[in-house]
């Protein structure tokens, strides 16, 4: 394959825009990874539950709750229960955490389509050098 026909051209024209889209995009990507700011991994969210005490207001349906951080630790789940105080510090880092974990994966994402594009990019200006007898009369044009 080469790149002669126009239809050729416009194709590579467009790879090379998809290229450098993707780029632009990576670049923005990488940007919360900058930051030095503290993160936790987990997710936060209102643990409603019943103690289990006869005569407590939840066994009328008026449910305890405490606001909790989830997280997996070597494969399990673990809760623990966020102090009074610091809720707002909490989901702060934890939206930071989620925020390097979506960026981490459409880097995966970005990453394989750019090998894509580059392979195909590659393929098509990709040339063969002419066999010893063959292409006396210039089909094989090495002056580019
Ligand atoms: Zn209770």
């Amino acid at each position: 394959m080469s790149i002669q026909s126009k239809a050729a051209r416009e194709k590579f024209s467009r790879l090379r825009q998809a290229l450098l889209q993707l780029l632009d995009e990576m670049r923005g990507l990488v940007e919360p990874f900058l930051s030095d700011r503290p993160v936790v991994k987990g997710t936060v969210y209102e643990l409603k539950r019943k103690c289990g005490k006869p005569g407590c207001k939840c066994a009328q349906g008026q449910l305890h709750s405490r606001m909790v951080l989830s997280a997996s630790e070597r494969g399990k789940t673990r809760l623990r229960v966020i102090p009074r105080g610091f809720l707002v510090d909490i989901q702060k880092r934890v939206r930071r955490y989620q925020e390097l974990r979506r960026a981490r994966a459409r880097v995966v994402e970005i990453h394989r389509q750019m090998l894509k594009v580059m392979d195909q990019m590659e393929a098509m200006r990709r040339e063969e050098l002419p066999s010893p007898g063959k292409d006396r009369n210039g089909s094989g044009d090495f002056r580019r």
